[in-house]
């Protein structure tokens, strides 16, 4: 049994880490059961889907992110005109939103970025351009010689609209010193989200979990992205985002302890405290199809989930380190699979309205 007083600060949005840690000890269809019924009160019965695109523009990358698959695989840049018909090709199977990143290209300025979005606003002046990681964005920023705030003003002006919260991993910095120690700390993390809220763009958030943290740090990523949305409102999701451990660095390592990727029941109760913990403050849960696969995905709807995340024409981030889930799912399919659990589809922009 859930204890009452829990029960009450979930309600209000006030639950704690050792709410959290209590909440792990219960059976996990008593856990699911309450995300459930916190989804079906705050947002209702409607799931929704993006249409989009990604297009990662480049592999070439300086990083040195262990559980990464996908820099330096082919060392490909595209040019101006190849995005401009990835971009074609997207709204001409109805996308929304384009989805923008890359890997971290040495001796590349904020005019790249910027040449990027104005490929897209010049075309199509309407698509949503969701667009470059906060580590992208600091990169951009020292590279030119800039401040985080004159980075997202000159990336705002030349037409982006949001940002993706990626690049969070876990944002505990004794996590990101091993899986990550290049990229930017928690801090900085926070800081360029934070000031992009402040600018007028609004960001999705991540955690990419299930390789070298606890479940206490899970706990902490997921209180830190409440106190960054209680401090500024800008986050639109937040999608919880399982670790593929194969392709890569720290992947090999875990599979040479005997581990494995991480576990369904598991995957659901990340999903489920999610939920839980940003009760009134954080509304949509997405759930990663990709990365669960479309099974799992679908019964993350029923364990504090609300969306289904994206069409995903392209996706080989993922790919790269294992996903076997396609690159590529039709509106069709999506809404079969919210249909199946006595949902309401609804196609959302990238602000979560109806279209
Ligand atoms: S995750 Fe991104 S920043 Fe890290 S190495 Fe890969 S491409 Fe580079």
């Amino acid at each position: 049994m859930i204890p009452e007083d829990i029960v009450e600060r979930v309600y209000d949005g006030t639950a704690t880490k050792e709410d959290a840690l209590t909440l792990l000890k219960v059976k996990p269809f008593e856990l699911y059961a309450l995300a459930d019924q916190i989804r079906s009160e705050t947002v209702g019965d409607n799931v929704t889907y993006v249409v989009n695109r990604n297009i990662n523009f480049t592999d070439r990358c300086i990083g040195t992110c262990g559980f990464c698959a996908f820099k330096d695989k082919k060392g490909y840049l595209l040019t101006q005109e190849q995005i401009k018909e990835k971009i074609d090709e997207a709204v001409a199977a109805g996308a929304t939103e384009l989805c923008i990143q890359g890997g971290l290209m040495k001796d590349v300025k904020l005019d790249l970025y910027l040449d990027i979005l104005r490929a897209v606003k010049e075309d199509y002046p309407h698509i949503h351009t969701h667009c470059f990681s906060p580590m992208e964005v600091y990169h951009a920023a020292t590279s030119s010689g800039l401040t985080i705030e004159e980075t997202l003003a000159e990336l705002k002006e030349n037409g982006l609209n949001t940002m993706p919260g990626t690049a969070a991993e876990i944002l505990v910095d004794r996590v990101r010193e091993i899986v990550c120690p290049g990229k930017i700390t928690r801090q900085q993390w926070i800081n360029v989200i934070t000031s992009a809220h402040q600018a007028g763009i609004r960001t999705t958030s991540t955690m990419m979990y299930g390789h070298v943290e606890t479940w206490e740090e899970r706990i902490d990523h997921i209180l830190t992205i409440r106190d960054v949305q209680k401090k500024t409102g800008g986050i639109t999701e937040f999608v919880p985002l399982p670790f593929m451990p194969y392709n890569n660095i720290i992947g090999d390592k875990i599979l040479k302890e005997g581990k494995f990727m991480t576990t369904g029941t598991e995957d659901l109760k990340v999903y489920a405290l999610a939920r839980i913990l940003l009760n009134k403050h954080v509304e949509n849960i997405q759930t990663s199809w990709v990365k669960l696969g479309k099974k799992l995905a679908q019964v993350a709807l029923l364990c504090g989930g609300n969306d289904l995340g994206g069409t995903l024409i392209e996706e080989s981030i993922s790919k790269s380190a294992g996903a076997s889930n396609g690159e590529v799912i039709s509106v069709k399919e999506l809404e079969w699979i919210i249909r199946g659990i006595d949902r309401t589809p609804v196609q959302r922009d990238t602000l979560y309205r109806s279209i």
